[in-house]
């Protein structure tokens, strides 16, 4: 087995069947993507527009592609033809425009609403009142390229366990308050929660998708 398929067959391990692990595979070159897809493995994450395109080109298309980057409007269209699901929704506009763009490609477009859960100011994300307002829009209904299937949040980087888990405590219950607005586009029943240094807390927290690069590929 291959240095790659052992470090991913581990982390498997430590999933329990309650999470489905995604290998982000940013700044990694095509290879070793091909490497992963050899092993077996389907689920790839990317934080750029444009090196996830140029990846997806050169990959079979049996592979499910995630966004989870920051996302500027103006690139949604590159991704639209394929992508899986965006992790990374943190403003209306930008839901607007992944349905404008899923509608010319005639898809429907998984989406994730990113929360804001950490400490530092350089993390993107809703606040929960954000959320809220997007939930609750009139405007939302008429969207209907797009599902919003649940939340991801990124926790604090720290040593300090017991303040990432609160973090991902508190996304798990704003999840579980949010179906209360559950209707045609919106079921909440994904939280993209863990990284390579947190996820097996993030997994006793609820998580049902992680997001996992150093841990597998080796520092970046
Ligand atoms: C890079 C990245 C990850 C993976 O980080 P690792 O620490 O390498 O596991 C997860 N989520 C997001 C949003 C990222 O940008």
């Amino acid at each position: 087995m291959s240095v790659i398929a052992e470090n991913i067959a581990g982390i498997e391990k430590q999933l329990h069947g309650k999470a489905r692990l995604i290998a982000v595979t940013k700044t990694k070159p095509i290879e070793v993507l091909q490497e992963t897809y050899e092993a077996g493995f389907r689920r790839f994450g990317e934080n750029k527009v444009q090196e996830m395109t140029a990846k997806y080109e050169a990959l079979p298309k049996d592979v499910e592609w995630h966004m989870i980057g920051h996302l500027q409007s103006n690139k949604v269209k590159y991704m639209a033809p394929y992508v899986s699901m965006v992790h990374s929704v943190d403003q209306f506009k930008l839901l607007k425009e992944i349905n404008k763009e899923a509608r010319k490609n005639d898809r429907t477009i998984n989406c994730l609403l990113q929360i804001f859960i950490a400490e530092e100011e350089t993390k993107f994300g809703l606040s929960e009142a954000e959320a809220r307002e997007i939930l609750e829009s009139a405007e939302l209904l008429s969207l209907t390229n797009i599902k919003i299937v649940g939340l991801m949040g990124m926790a604090s980087n720290t040593d300090d366990d017991d303040k990432v888990r609160q973090e991902f405590r508190t996304l798990k219950n704003l999840f579980e308050s949010f179906k209360a607005y559950e209707k045609e586009n919106v079921e909440m029943k994904e939280i993209s929660m863990g990284m390579s240094g947190d996820f097996p807390i993030a997994v006793e927290e609820g998580s049902t998708l992680v997001r996992v690069g150093s841990a597998i590929f080796g520092a970046r």
